[in-house]
């Protein structure tokens, strides 16, 4: 059996995998391919009402929030935030913790005035800073949830006066939060949601339509929002896999289930990197991670004899990102505690080979 550890696009539940299978031949006994019917289809039209409404169960999300399936990943969204929701002499607040974090910031800086309020760079990203102010007068803040790279995460939002845009492309879906307590959600879909080629974005209507800005209609929320997505052909298949996986969080219990799961799968790895002598954790301990779990070895002799084991016992993806080195093991949703399981075992066989 693989383990699937790779970081995105990543494991998805092998149910999932199979009911997308069977109707890429025969999508609901239609006698035609989910690849081949209209998106404006009565049947697509299902799907999207289905999968919205599923991000909306799911995530308890109130009255006067908007949700888009887009495309153009999260790093659209980098731009399209900026354009929607930055004045032309306004400024924006960004705190940078990370690679996606620092080109939301050179996104937005080609669009208006943008203030970084704290940043981690100083030690390769390794904690989130906390003692910032986001200033009053800031069109909004924004900030990176969930650092895929570095394997940070940010539980408490933060103080911010100014409206909160969050990137939670790596960790939407995989514990509760209060969207009330956010403007504007974005996640590409290619962790927890779903396959590549969506991205999810929930909003809050009040803040659209203020800066002043003329923005192309394909970039605007309130286009996509007025047309339900359907501005233009959406991600169908991508959209279609992301509705199995939320009906799978769904059967599952939901957030609130799989949260308790990804908490007591994150610390039986954590446990074992503190303990095992050969391993250890590079993020700060009270800004780890529950996606991504970042750690090292001593050398770089060490590491590739670790890898070759893992590679035995077919432990997948487990490479660092290569601006960080070392190993990454990304434990979304879709992990089985098995395969938690297999990598700490694989760790404890390496101690016992080297003892
Ligand atoms: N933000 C975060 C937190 C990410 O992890 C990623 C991709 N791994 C991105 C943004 C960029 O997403 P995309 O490739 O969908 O543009």
């Amino acid at each position: 059996m693989k383990h699937n550890f790779g970081a995105g696009p990543c494991i998805l539940p092998k149910e999932v995998f199979q009911e997308a299978s069977q109707a890429v031949i025969d999508f609901n006994n239609t006698g035609l391919s989910i690849l081949e019917i209209s998106h404006r289809s009565k049947e697509f039209e299902a799907v999207l009402d289905e999968a919205t409404k599923l991000v909306r169960e799911l995530l308890n999300v109130p009255q006067g929030y908007s949700i888009l399936f887009l495309q153009g990943g999260a790093s659209l969204q980098f731009a399209m935030v900026a354009l929607n929701l930055l004045p032309e002499n306004g400024k924006a607040a960004y705190l940078d913790t990370g690679v996606w974090a620092s080109k939301a910031i050179k996104e937005a800086k080609k669009i208006g005035n943008v203030e970084v309020v704290a940043s981690s760079s100083d030690k390769n990203y390794t904690y989130i800073p906390k003692q910032y102010t986001v200033p009053a007068d800031a069109a909004y803040f924004h900030y990176t949830s969930n650092n895929t790279i570095y394997g940070t995460e940010v539980f408490d939002v933060p103080a911010s006066s100014a409206p909160i845009v969050v990137d939670m492309s790596s960790d939407i879906l995989s514990r509760e939060i209060n969207v009330s307590d956010f403007d504007l959600i974005y996640a590409g879909a290619q962790k927890n949601m779903g396959p590549a080629g969506a991205t999810l974005v929930i909003v809050k209507d009040e803040i659209l339509g203020k800066t002043g800005r003329v923005i192309p209609s394909i970039l605007d929320y309130t286009a996509h929002i007025s047309a339900d997505s359907m501005y233009n052909t959406p991600p169908v298949f991508s959209i279609f896999v992301s509705l199995l996986n939320l009906r799978w969080l769904k059967a599952k219990g939901g957030v609130a289930v799989i949260e308790q799961e990804n908490i007591i799968k994150a610390r039986t790895l954590y446990d074992e990197i503190d303990r095992n002598p050969f391993f250890k954790g590079t993020a700060a301990v009270e800004d780890r991670s529950r996606m991504n779990v970042t750690f090292v070895m001593d050398s770089a002799e060490l590491e590739a004899e670790f890898l070759a084991l893992a590679k035995e016992r077919e432990l997948i993806g487990i490479k660092g990102h290569r601006s960080v080195g070392g190993f990454r093991a990304s434990i979304y949703n879709a992990l089985s505690i098995t395969s938690i399981n297999a990598m700490v075992d694989a760790m404890k066989e390496f101690e016992e080979l080297k003892k």
